[in-house]
Order: structure tokens, then sequence, then C-alpha cells
């Protein structure tokens, strides 16, 4: 289905799940404006001598449930927190899969994720291949997608990589980090895991570690909860409270760094010291297909490692940190990182909330010094 395009995601177009949470229609503590409280509790009484539904924190908690309700509205399924995203991945393959099973993930997305498969998981027996995901994916057990990937920005074919992996009897997890479920929902295209760093623009402040996995099967949610039970890879009551405040504005904040990042998209592809800009945003017409606004992440590419530095310690209101999806402005050059990946000069930016004229007086003052 095309989509409409506009320059950032209206309030009007976002689903009605997170319009609820926003307006306050939503019968919970949160829609009413306030939050629940921060249950710290590890125990909680039995009832009438039987183990009730909160009874200890590593199955469950009443902010986890609670965040994991909304998250599991938002996204279309039935949500489950980790300690991390990459914990929530760890957990994902772990319970999904066995011994001798293949991922295929896409390439040019997280480094941590393919890292964490090819090097600690593959010892336990997980085959791991990379693919490119703009195209049809290998044979696998598991197919990872990731939209608008982390750092090289491709973005597949959704409907079509979804089918062909299922057809060849593939289970398919998207990673959605990066566009949130205000801009794509995964599951509505088939796909059976839906995996967030919630870290990132879920929680949106730089202020939680916090990982997701929403599952489009109860099956499978029962049998990822019981593995996060056994494993003990859970996230405490203190991000899954900040992921929910978060949530909130979450419409708000992605569609002013939507439109602030295409703006800079824009802007940097024609300034002379750029060699190359990444966003989807600019022309992709794939991901046009299936999002009306392209997230706050974008990578470019300046002449090598030395101008990747200077940019890096010039910049006065964009942090030179890593991470991305909060609402202050991140950059850095990804080659620190994943040198065999990226060229030595390419740099990720997370555009945050700041005006985005100063975010682009910043950038055009260190990107003009180069010369
Ligand atoms: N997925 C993506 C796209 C990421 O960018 C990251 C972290 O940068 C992760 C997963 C892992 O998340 P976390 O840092 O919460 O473990």
């Amino acid at each position: 289905m095309a989509r409409r395009h506009t320059e950032a995601v209206t309030f009007r177009s976002t689903p009605n799940s997170i319009r609820r949470v926003l307006t306050g229609t939503r019968e919970t503590e949160l829609a009413r404006g306030e939050l629940p409280a921060l249950d710290r509790a590890t125990i909680h009484p039995y009832v009438d001598a039987r183990p009730g539904p909160v009874y200890y924190q590593r199955e469950a908690h009443p902010v986890g449930l609670e965040a994991e309700r909304v998250l599991g509205d938002l996204d279309g399924g039935q949500a489950l927190l980790f300690s991390s995203g990459s914990g929530a991945t760890t957990a994902l393959i772990l319970a999904l899969l066995g011994p001798g099973a293949t991922v295929a993930v896409a390439d040019g997305g997280y480094y941590g994720t393919f890292a964490l498969l090819d090097v600690e998981l593959a010892r336990w027996g997980l085959n791991v291949v990379a693919f490119d995901q703009t195209g049809e994916p290998p044979n696998a057990d598991l197919v990872w997608l990731e939209p608008c990937a982390n750092p090289m920005m491709s973005f597949p074919d959704l409907d079509a990589a979804i089918a062909s992996a299922h057809a060849s009897g593939a289970l398919v997890a998207v990673d959605n980090t990066v566009l949130s479920p205000v801009l794509l929902r995964p599951l509505e295209h088939g796909a059976d895991f839906v995996l967030h760093s919630a870290t990132k623009i879920l929680a949106g402040h730089h202020d939680a570690l916090l990982g997701a996995v929403v599952c489009a099967r109860a099956e499978d949610h029962a049998r990822l909860h019981a593995f996060r039970t056994a494993s003990g890879i859970v996230a405490a009551p203190d991000p899954a409270w900040l992921m929910l405040r978060g949530v909130k504005t979450l419409a708000l904040r992605v569609a002013r760094q939507s439109a602030s990042a295409l703006e800079l998209a824009r802007r940097l592809g024609a300034h002379p010291a750029v060699e190359r800009v990444r966003y989807p945003g600019l022309g992709d017409p794939v991901a046009a297909r299936y999002v009306e606004a392209f997230g706050p992440l974008l990578s470019f590419e300046v002449a090598g490692a030395g101008a990747a530095t200077r940019v890096e310690r010039s910049l006065e209101l964009i942090e030179n940190a890593t991470s991305l999806g909060g609402v202050a402005s991140t950059l850095e050059a990804r080659a620190r990182w994943e040198p065999e990946r990226v060229a030595p000069g390419l740099l990720r930016l997370s555009v945050g909330l700041e005006d985005v004229d100063d975010l682009w007086a910043d950038l055009a003052r260190a990107l003009d010094a180069l010369g």
C-alpha cells in the first residue's frame, strides 16, 4: 500500500493505541496522566497460600507488566521486557532455537547483534550468515531484519522478505529499535517477533537500559517468558518505569526527530565536505512504501578518519557519544567500533529534540572547518 508522505508524522496519523496513551483515554493509570507506583519489591505475598500473578521479581513485577501491556498494545502483540536490547536478542535466540540452527542476519545492521551471534552464541552451535536485506533472505531457521539498519541505513522490502522466509520455513524477527511502533509495526507485516532496544527511542532520554521482544503468538510468548524466568535476563522496575514515562511523549518525539533528521540529511547532502548521506528519507522507494517518516538516525561520510575525528572534536551542541534515539543528539565515527565494515569517515548522527537550525549551525561549523 502506498503511504502518504509528510515532512513529519502528524498526531492524527499515529495509531489508535498510541493516541489513546497520549490523550488519556486508555483506562490505566498511565492514561490518567499517572504512572504506576515504582514498586521495587522482589517478593509479593502469596494469595491464600498460592503464588498470585506477581510473587517474585525475576518472574514478573507490577511496573514491568504495565510496561509490557502498553508496548504490546503499540506493536499489536504480546511483549516481554529484558535487561537490554542485547539481552532480549540473547533470550530470543536461546529460547526459540537450538544447536545447529542457522540465523540469517541483515548486514549493515547493529554490529553488536552479529557479534553476539557470531562470536558468543556460535560457540553453542549456532550458525550465522550475513545477507543483504534489500534482497531475498537465504535459507535459515530465523531471519533477522533491521529497517533503517544501524548504521548503513538499508531498508528491506518487509512483505516480500517475510513471505519468502516463511515459505522456506523460517521465523522472522524484526529489530524495530530505530523506527518504533509509531512509524512501523512489523507484526502487521507478518513478522513473528519484534525486537526493541528500549534503551533508545522507547525510553528516549538516555537514562534507561532496557530491551523488549513482542511476540505475534501466545505460545512463543509463553516459551520466552519461561526462558526469561529461568535465565534471569530480566528488566528491573526502574527502567520499565522510565519507559512508561517515555512512551507518553513517543509520538511527539518521533515526529520532531524525524522532521529534523530529514532536514539535516538534505542540508548535509548539499555540503561540499560531505561525500555521501545515508537516510531512507532521501528517496529510498522501498522505505517510502512502508513508513511515512524515517526516524532519527542517519549516517554521512567525510573524507577519512582524520576528518571524522575533527568533526567529533569540534561539535559543541551535539554530543560526541554513542547510542541513539534520545532527546539529545549524538554523533560518532563508527569506525572505532566496526572498522571492518564502515568507511573510516562514516559519522552516525542520531537527531534529538534541539532546534534544527541550532543543530545545523553546529554541524556546518564543524564541516566548514574541514576546508
Ligand atoms: N538493536 C539496535 C538497532 C541497536 O542500535 C542496539 C544498541 O545500540 C541494540 C539492538 C542493542 O541494545 P542494547 O544496547 O539495549 O543492548
